[in-house]
């Protein structure tokens, strides 16, 4: 397990010259760690290291972790592409963002039940920048209409944006789906639409936090850079439908 110590220590390092080379505090960034496949007591140890933040992309895995994890204090996101159908765990299990709402009907439907339980939830709208089709995300072309229509839902807190962008050893090619984030989010704050907050910018995993961070990224989320390999694709764990 001291290899999560370190881990985290070469993360932490990373990040701190990231922002020193783009001029940023470190305080600007925040560090999600993603969890997926991750056993409840690798998590705790990164968490009683300082680190509280993590991010899971299956409702299952957020219930099955939620009794070992809640005596910890922590702060949990839902990274995943989330069914409406399970909306109700995702609530009831302690997540305090989705930064994954990608489509009016999940919003709608996620206002609904979060109207009927006398509740709000932190929501950051996940576009996607790298046009592949294997990931989710809200076109970049509509991305600005859907946080229109999800900010007259009174009970989602608009954060910021989130993307997963390109997986490429091109740098470039993966700063400009960064870049069309930051862009988007320039854009919407122009905009000043009522209610939406847009300081979060949710980019950047274990192989790209560089660029990220000198693009604006606020979460950088990484996962395999503390925890090692995990045995499935990423693609299994951006569709909850396998
Ligand atoms: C798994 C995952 C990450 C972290 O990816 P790593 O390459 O393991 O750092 C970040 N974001 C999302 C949405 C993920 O599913």
């Amino acid at each position: 397990m001291d290899d999560i110590l370190h881990n985290l220590q070469v993360i932490n390092s990373r990040i701190e010259a990231a922002c020193m080379k783009s001029h940023r505090e470190r305080s600007e960034v925040k560090l999600l760690l993603a969890t997926k496949t991750v056993t409840p007591d690798r998590i705790i140890k990164a968490i009683e290291a300082g680190y509280n933040l993590i991010g899971e992309n299956k409702v299952q895995e957020v219930k099955e972790k939620y009794e070992a994890l809640k005596g910890i204090s922590h702060t949990k996101h839902f990274i995943g592409h989330l069914q409406t159908n399970k909306i109700k765990d995702v609530i009831k299990y302690g997540v305090t963002c989705i930064e994954t709402v990608d489509r009016i009907e999940l919003a709608q439907k996620l206002h609904q039940r979060l109207f009927s339980e006398n509740k709000t939830m932190e929501v950051l709208i996940q576009v996607n920048t790298s046009h592949e089709e294997s990931k989710f995300g809200a076109n970049p072309d509509d991305a600005i209409e859907l946080t229109k229509q999800a900010s007259q839902l009174e009970t989602l807190k608009i954060k910021g944006l989130m993307t997963i962008g390109l997986f490429s050893a091109e740098t470039e090619k993966v700063r400009s789906c960064f870049r069309l984030l930051k862009n988007i989010q320039q854009q919407i704050v122009a905009l000043k639409i009522p209610h939406v907050e847009m300081k979060e910018l949710s980019m950047g995993m274990s192989g790209d936090l560089e660029t990220a961070i000198e693009e604006g990224a606020t979460i950088v989320r990484v996962g395999t850079a503390v925890f090692g390999k995990r045995i499935y694709p990423d693609s299994y764990y951006w569709n909850e439908n396998k």
